[in-house]
């Protein structure tokens, strides 16, 4: 149960969608969902769509943050998108580290936690991603990897940057994959994130939203949802499909 703790199901729409396409998604979730106390939502778009998705949603209790963000604040890197310039968008979360960004861009932890500390530097909440490989768990170094990925944001910015951030655990071996993991392995490394935060902050520790992702879907949500240390979701492919992703908000909903 998480009571006290700010809970958050949030759609990544990675590189997909239209102008045509988002706004039918967003009429439908705009439609399908209500307020509901201590549980946001928020949807993650491409660059190019944050001007019309801050209009659309405008007055909306739904929320909007980018995929992305750069670790400089301004001036000659051609192709990045700067903090303050998501902030112009209304945006409220940035993900850093997703695992396509470290996979297939080379992000590395280093520059995982400098990006985590531009998003907080205006005023952006970093939605930190970790999470380990097939190969990792199947050595058992899940537990390593994991963290590793936080070491390196806590030993950049501190524990007290928790306070205003949220980590979603996300299996490399799950997302995308129609594998999902299993309630239990997703406790048990939430559990481990919280113990591992804990060692420089239990009130923080205690307090910081903890998102599940890797193929959640309507079928599994509730599941995941209930687990103890389990805030919330990150979810992917089902967040493109307006009466999939309704269904797993209302997962959380009653979790
Ligand atoms: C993701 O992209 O963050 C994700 C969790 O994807 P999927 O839900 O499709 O596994």
């Amino acid at each position: 149960m998480k009571v006290g703790r700010r809970r958050l199901v949030a759609g990544n729409w990675k590189m997909n969608g239209s102008l045509a396409a988002n706004e039918r998604l967003l009429d439908a979730l705009k439609a399908g969902l209500k307020p509901v106390a201590g549980l946001e939502f928020a949807v993650f778009a491409p660059f190019p769509y944050l001007a019309a998705i801050s209009s659309l949603l405008s007055g909306s209790f739904i929320g909007w943050g980018a995929q992305d963000v750069s670790e400089h604040d301004v001036g000659a890197y051609t192709g990045e998108v700067s903090g303050s310039m998501l902030r112009e968008f209304g945006c409220r979360y940035v993900l850093v580290g997703h695992s396509e960004r470290r996979q297939l861009f080379g992000e590395v932890d280093m520059q995982v936690a400098a990006k985590f500390a531009a998003a907080q530097r205006h005023g952006l909440i970093p939605i930190l991603c970790v999470g380990e490989t097939l190969e990792q768990r199947e050595l058992g170094a899940t537990e390593v990897v994991v963290g590793r990925q936080l070491d390196a944001v806590l030993d950049l910015t501190g524990i007290v940057a928790l306070k205003n951030a949220v980590v979603a655990y996300e299996p490399v071996w799950a997302i995308g994959t129609g594998k999902n993991a299993s309630p239990d392995q997703a406790q048990a490394v939430h559990a481990f994130i919280r113990e591992r935060l804990a060692l420089r902050s239990k009130e923080i520790a205690d307090a910081v939203t903890l998102l599940y992702g890797g193929s959640v879907k309507a079928s599994n949500a509730a599941e995941l949802f209930t687990q103890p240390d389990v805030d919330g979701g990150l979810i992917g492919g089902a967040s493109l499909i307006a009466d999939d992703f309704l269904a797993i908000c209302k997962s959380a909903e009653n979790a």
